[in-house]
């Protein structure tokens, strides 16, 4: 639970894509299916529209990334530029989002993407009128369970862009003793006892009817004169729920707790009554009318007919271009007080500004030799913008144009995790001599500074067979996180056998493991993964080879190990590059890694024949507009592998960035706290001497 007493944290974006993409594939598939007769009927195959979409109605918008992830799906020629973020208001009129490419997906989209718009967008305008009722109290408003069958992510996850909090997800992070349960357990005591005894880390919240019931839970162990006692600490309640209570009952049962457990009022909720509710001194106010009943906001999409050589709209183009000369601008103001560092996968129209550009490795380099530069901006995701910020010198400020722009496989390690980790693993063997922890660059400052301060080191794609050899020089063993895959293939490069290695669970007690298998292993691999690279499969290998014989099959260590057995090379993206850019014309390659580092291979040598290992027909490539058209596939395995996050940055979000600083306003910086930056910097310099 947070401090608030929410129980959520999942609906971060990638975790809100993760759970709209089963929804957004139930909803192509209802409402296009095998095609949108009409826009094929109307519209030619190669006329290209710009789309506008406004609202128009006042409110609160939610789901931008969702909308944006339907064009996408529907053809991945399509370009969704929002022109807000989610959670900001809007007014009628105001545009939310253009969105320019092919028509005929673009209408075909159109309606499955305002759907999901407006719809989160209700709910956070109807969200934002409770909390706006209750400004000036204690009270947070939160949402309940009462969510649509599927959308409980995406539906919470507008709950909070609309300023409320959200309760427990489910019916296993939290537990609510309801009426129900003591009435089947004999008294209030009883169902408690038996909660806390069943599962004592999960935090209790009980209901009560009546002031009786509460002086009961009052008159419990962990409640009387606790305030500050630890979250799910045995025989303690951490909320009260007052359950359809009048006012004045809520009043007394406020007076009568005197703050030694937090109070939430539920039932009969409404817009009329929540401000009174509020007013009676009670901590949370639940409402299920926010997921339940929110009226949608109402949004349009018009499109604009075609202008231009290009068949994009003019007002389209000039926006990119007027956007690429603000930039440019900015640079020249700030000259050499700015550097510009971008990712290989960033997407063309970001990657173009970088000053430098390059995969882990090569920036944490280019980061730490940028001596003169003032500001640093990082076109990445937010773990390569604090190792930049790690390595920073005294006096500069690294900005990341998006600090929503995470990175998926390095929310899967963090430092309480890999602390009880160790702690297990001590009880089993002298972990201090005899383990060496080794995070993957992809990961949180934390958990550097957590290797830093064990005699451990970071490593990257790059560097990873370097760093294990380092590491097993030092110690016996290794405990690797997060990124389960490329600990196994570099430790099966190094010949450690599969028996040696053992997957460490953090969900589950010592891994999941007994301690005899524990002695026996020599590679603790956590149980973490890129969701972009783990979606290179087997048969991806195979049908290509079926398809295109001679072809040969690149794919980053991230990849699960079948998929790198089975491929002619694997390596790093910087040893993708080199070996593309070595290789004589004619070249064939099917390429595991992020779509548009792919794309911009395919770009930069035509003279070769070059595609994601994901998408089934290389010839089908779009021309012209960057991205690939994908047509057919393997069996529903046609979607390019995108890394949402890193294409969470876009050149609207770094001209602001860097038109801030032009008028001295720094924008999105990323700072680590210095006792763990300290600590982290000792583990990146280990890894930078084992690489040099
Ligand atoms: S591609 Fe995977 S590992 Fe790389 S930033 Fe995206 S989610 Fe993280």
């Amino acid at each position: 639970m947070t401090e608030s007493g929410s129980t959520s944290s999942i609906t971060q974006p990638a975790d809100l894509l993760e759970a709209a993409r089963p929804l957004i594939e139930l909803a192509i598939a209802e409402d296009i299916g095998p095609g949108d007769a009409t826009s094929e009927a109307v519209l030619p195959a190669d006329l290209f529209l710009h789309g506008r979409i406004t609202a128009k109605g006042a409110g609160v918008v939610a789901g931008l990334p969702v909308a944006a992830a339907v064009f996408s799906r529907v053809d991945p020629n399509l370009r969704f530029v929002p022109h807000i973020q989610d959670g900001d208001s809007v007014a009628p009129g105001d545009l939310v989002a253009e969105v320019m490419g092919p028509g005929r997906g673009m209408l075909a989209a159109e309606r499955i993407a305002l759907n999901f718009l407006q719809h989160l967008s209700g709910i956070a305008t109807f969200t934002r009128t409770f909390v706006d009722a209750v400004a000036g109290t204690r009270a947070t408003i939160l949402d309940t369970r009462k969510t649509h069958p599927g959308y409980r992510v995406l539906e919470k996850y507008a709950v909070r862009m609309g300023g409320g909090q959200n309760h427990r997800m489910s019916l296993h992070d939290m537990m609510l003793v309801k009426d129900n349960h003591i009435e089947a357990a004999g008294s209030i005591t009883a169902a408690v006892e038996r909660a806390h005894t069943a599962y004592p880390e999960l935090p209790v919240e009980v209901e009560v009817k009546d002031l009786d019931e509460l002086r009961e839970v009052l008159g419990m162990a962990g409640v009387a004169g606790m305030e500050t006692r630890p979250t799910g600490m045995a025989g303690a309640v951490d909320r009260v729920m007052l359950d359809n209570m009048d006012l004045e009952g809520m009043r007394a049962a406020v007076d009568l707790t005197a703050g030694r457990v937090g109070l939430e009022a539920s039932g009969g909720v409404t817009l009329a009554r929540v401000a009174a509710i509020a007013a009676a001194g009670v901590d949370y106010i639940s409402i299920g009318a926010l997921t339940h009943s929110a009226p949608v906001l109402d949004l349009s999409m018009l499109v604009s007919a075609p202008t231009g050589e290009t068949g994009f709209d003019e007002s389209v183009r000039s926006t990119a271009t007027e956007l690429a000369a603000r930039i440019r601008e900015a640079k020249a103001a700030l000259g050499p007080a700015l550097v510009i560092l971008g990712h290989h996968y960033q997407r063309d129209d970001v990657i173009q500004f970088a000053d430098f550009r390059g995969d882990s490795l090569k920036l944490a380099r280019d980061a730490a030799a940028c001596r003169d530069a003032q500001y640093i901006v990082f076109c990445g995701v937010h773990f390569m913008a604090e190792t930049a910020a790690i390595l920073a010198q005294p006096g500069q400020t690294v900005l990341l144009p998006d600090l929503e722009a995470g990175c998926y496989l390095a929310e899967m390690a963090d430092l309480a995790d890999v602390e009880r980790a160790w702690t297990q693993l001590g009880t089993v063997m002298d972990v201090e001599r005899e383990v060496v922890p080794v995070t993957y660059v992809n990961s949180a400052a934390a958990l550097k500074a957590f290797c830093g301060q064990h005699g451990g080191v970071v490593c990257t794609s790059s560097n990873a067979q370097a760093v294990l050899a380092w590491a097993l020089a030092q110690r016996p063993r290794v405990l690797f996180f997060p990124d389960q895959h490329l600990g196994r293939n570099t430790a099966k490069r190094a010949g450690i056998p599969l028996e040696e290695m053992a997957l460490w669970d953090p969900q589950r007690s010592f891994g999941g493991h007994a301690a005899e298998a524990l002695r026996h292993a020599r590679v603790f691999l956590w149980r973490g993964w890129c969701d972009v690279h783990q979606r290179f499969l087997p048969e991806h290998v195979t049908a290509w080879r079926e398809r295109r014989p001679g072809i040969r099959v690149m794919v980053h260590p991230e990849c699960p190990m079948e998929v790198v057995d089975l491929a002619d090379e694997a390596g790093s993206t910087a040893y993708i590059i080199r070996r593309v850019e070595e290789s004589p014309p004619g070249t064939g390659w099917a390429i595991g890694t992020e779509f548009n580092l792919v794309n911009r291979l395919k770009n930069e040598h035509p003279e070769q024949f070059i595609t994601s290992l994901r998408l089934s027909s290389g010839e089908a490539w779009g021309s012209g507009h960057g991205t690939p058209h994908c047509v057919g596939g393997l069996e529903g395995e046609s979607e390019p592998s995108y890394c949402s996050t890193m294409n969470a940055i876009t050149p609207e979000k770094l001209a602001r960035v860097v038109e801030g600083l032009v008028q001295g306003e720094v924008i999105n910086p990323v700072t680590v706290p210095p006792d763990v930056a300290r600590w982290a910097r000792v583990a990146l310099e280990r890894m930078l001497e084992v690489s040099a």
